[in-house]
């Protein structure tokens, strides 16, 4: 899947419209839901144009890589979520509903969060 320029997350890398930072980096911009699904509930993208997980793994630099990775631990450790827990979770592509198509990983915390996701079972 190419790319999109258009995408909302790109336009906030850009500057073109606002979000409500938590952490910025050289390789990574982290950012407030606009539709918290918990009482914490932020988003980190890197800051290179990659659509999702499968894209970044494949296209990323091993620099922009490990300095996602690392932006994500950073946020939650800064955002004082580590001791009581936090999800991580990345949409990827139609079946996982990725409505933004530029890879961003949710932290959610601030309650118990359940466990995982509903069985394909029930
Ligand atoms: P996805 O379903 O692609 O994994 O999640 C996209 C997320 O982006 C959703 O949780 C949605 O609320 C959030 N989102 C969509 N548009 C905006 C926006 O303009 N600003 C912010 N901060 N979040 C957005």
């Amino acid at each position: 899947m190419a790319y999109d320029n258009d995408n909302i997350f790109a336009k906030i890398l850009r500057g073109e419209i606002p979000c409500d930072k938590v952490f910025e980096d050289e390789h990574a911009l982290a950012f407030r839901d606009i539709n918290p699904q918990a009482p914490l509930h932020v988003l980190v993208i890197p800051k290179g144009a990659y659509v999702n997980m499968d894209d970044f793994s494949a296209q990323g630099s091993d620099a922009e890589i490990a300095g996602f990775i690392r932006a994500v631990g950073q946020v939650a450790r800064e955002l004082g979520i580590v001791d009581a827990g936090f999800r991580t979770l990345a949409n990827n592509g139609p079946d996982a509903h990725q409505e933004v198509p530029h890879l961003h990983v949710h932290i959610f915390a601030g309650r118990d969060l359940g466990r995982m996701i509903k069985n394909f079972k029930d």
